[in-house]
């Protein structure tokens, strides 16, 4: 008799290994959401200098990015790269907020309707995508929204748990179909995924320092 895969092992073990992450490194949730669109395509260390500029420039709040015009913004958050395109982005995010009515209290947007519609308004806004939306909806509003990204694929298709390739909806939907719908652990186990992504599970990974390498098919 075949047994379930475990979901929660790869979780445990990391917890036990790098410990808790304290995600998500933003101190409002606006700056969470703001964080969660500047980090598309970018190491964290550029988004942390690109959100200092804008706290210096007393930028770092949806009516003061909606004052701004789009080329001093995009100057502000330079370092993030891309910062034209992420210029547009945020934007369009503190009009999307403006238009919910929650502009000056942006986690107010989570009483505004429930997390499928959350959801399902976050998506249409210009530049946000599914792991936006995602990362917007656990670290900033703390509902229950697994993120999935490029280091998920990697780290659960190699430990063989999913195939890598499907969409991100069906790797969404076995996450959270096979785990406890709490946001903790949710927040906590996606840290933890891009923990291992950075260090030891790269492209070429580096399986002798590798906390999962014990059940892990695919080490090498
Ligand atoms: S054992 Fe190797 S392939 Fe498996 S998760 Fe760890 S680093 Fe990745």
């Amino acid at each position: 008799m075949s047994r379930r895969p475990d979901w929660l092992r790869p979780y445990r073990t990391l917890l036990a290994h790098y410990g808790p992450q304290h995600w998500w490194p933003g101190e409002t949730p606006f700056e969470v959401m703001v964080g969660a669109v500047l980090t598309q395509n970018t190491a964290w260390s550029n988004v942390e200098k690109a959100i200092a500029n804008l706290r210096r420039a007393r930028a770092l709040s949806c009516g003061a990015i909606l004052k701004r015009s789009e080329t001093e913004l995009a100057q502000l958050i330079r370092p993030a790269g891309y910062f034209n395109v992420k210029a547009r982005r945020l934007k369009h995010l503190c009009a999307f907020l403006e238009a919910q009515g929650v502009a000056r209290q942006p986690e107010r947007l989570r009483d505004t309707g429930t997390l499928a519609e959350l959801r399902h308004r976050l998506l249409a806004v210009h530049g946000v995508g599914e792991e936006t939306a995602d990362s917007i909806l656990l670290y900033a509003l703390n509902l229950p929204s697994f993120v999935v990204d490029a280091y998920t694929r990697r780290i659960f298709g190699r430990l063989g748990l999913i195939a890598g390739d499907e969409t991100y909806h069906r790797i969404q939907a076995a996450f959270e179909a096979a785990l406890p719908r709490e946001v903790a652990l949710y927040n906590e186990y996606h840290a933890l995924i891009v923990q291992l992504g950075k260090s030891a599970c790269r492209p070429r990974p580096r399986c002798g320092e590798c906390p999962l390498r014990r059940f892990c098919p695919g080490r090498l």
